[in-house]
């Protein structure tokens, strides 16, 4: 296809139009803010709400495959896109890791390792599940949380009524507390044909549940770095997968757990993007279009750096060096993601 079609416009739909529009590619994005971060790049905008089922019907017309920057996509818009053109990645990789539960299920259907976990849909089921997996732990809500929204961390089995209240009783993962060393990502991506092509494996610090920075290469054995790779490709093969995908996880003394998934280009996936010869966005591009993956290898060290907030003014003088993006964003609201800078360095 020529034209790709991105459900939501924020910087991930921003970055991913920039990125086909140096392809040679067409992007109309889809997203009810007129001033979208990724509208101001596209070549088209269907601006209107997800549950408007013609305009999602128009916008499925003009395209010849859709792609999403975002995992919360109502199942009636899903429908109305499908039914004209394919969505990738596909579905079931976003019905999979919509919910924290059937994310979990299937990891460790397919062998990997996840934190303890519990499902709580009763105040009965939380005491139940307190009881098997003990304190510390924490209570997620199984949809709709992001950067650390919808979780409450239990220091004691007291702690759980006002957690489950505080969650408005919504239904819940209970997951013990992973005593993890450090916590890293792969970003992967496998293309229409099966071919898979990884990044090489970043370190994560979060700051008030907000990714603070990824720093490539991460501090660990090679012998994990490789381990880390290979557990992706796990996943991607058995989703079937075509597009790119961040997989999150936690390094510990027994070896690597992994955290969560997100279906799409990923906030520790950024550093690609003055590191490497092809990035995140191109890859994606390139797996969704049907297109042969490019080579995901690194020329230089990286650190990435989000510019959350009014911070992101503070860096105007820092990213003369290179390496800055901003969204495009009017607005530094407090926690709001403006912009990115990535550090890079000679490989060493
Ligand atoms: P994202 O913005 O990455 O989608 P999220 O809101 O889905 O985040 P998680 O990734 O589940 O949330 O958790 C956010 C952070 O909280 C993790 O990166 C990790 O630092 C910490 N955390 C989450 N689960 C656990 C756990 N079981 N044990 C220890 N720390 C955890
Ligand atoms: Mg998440
Ligand atoms: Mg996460």
């Amino acid at each position: 296809g020529s034209t790709i079609g991105i459900l939501g416009g924020g910087q991930l739909g921003r970055m991913l139009a920039l990125a086909a529009a140096r392809l040679g590619l067409k992007v109309v994005v889809f997203d009810p803010d007129p001033n979208a971060p990724a509208a101001q790049v596209c070549a088209g905008h269907e601006c209107a709400g997800y549950d408007d089922i013609a305009a999602l019907e128009r916008f499925a017309g003009v395209v010849d495959v859709v792609t999403y920057e975002f995992e919360n996509i109502p199942t009636d818009a899903l429908d109305a896109v499908e039914a004209h053109v394919p969505i990738r990645p596909d579905r079931r990789a976003l019905a999979t890791s919509q919910d924290r539960l059937s994310e979990k299920t299937f990891l460790e259907g397919i062998g990997l390792r996840v934190a303890p976990f519990a499902p709580v849909e009763t105040a009965a089921e939380l005491a139940g599940a307190v009881a098997r997996i003990g304190t510390p732990s924490i209570l997620k809500t199984r949809r709709f949380g992001y950067d650390g929204k919808g979780q409450v961390r239990l220091r004691s089995p007291g702690d759980a009524a006002a957690a489950w209240a505080e969650l408005n009783e919504e239904p819940c993962v209970l997951e013990g507390f992973v005593r993890f060393e450090r916590e890293i990502s792969v970003i992967g991506a496998r293309g229409v044909s099966g071919q898979i092509a990884c990044f090489d494996p970043g370190e994560n610090v979060h700051r008030d549940g907000i990714l603070h920075t990824t720093t490539v290469p991460a501090s660990i054995p090679h012998g994990l770095a490789t381990d880390a790779v290979l557990l992706a490709g796990r996943i991607l093969n058995a989703l079937d997968y075509v597009g790119v995908i961040g997989v999150e996880l936690f390094v510990t003394a027994e070896g690597l757990l992994v955290n969560e998934f997100a279906p799409r280009v990923h906030n520790s996936g950024h550093w690609t993007q003055d590191a490497c010869a092809i990035d995140q966005f191109e890859q994606h591009v390139r797996a969704v279009a049907g297109w042969p993956l490019g080579d995901g290898q690194r020329h230089s060290d990286a650190v990435m750096t989000n510019l959350i907030g009014a911070d992101a003014h503070d860096w105007l003088e820092a990213g003369r060096a290179g390496g800055l993006h901003l969204y495009g964003k009017a607005e530094a609201r407090p926690g709001r993601k403006m912009g990115h800078v990535n550090r890079i360095s000679p490989r060493r």
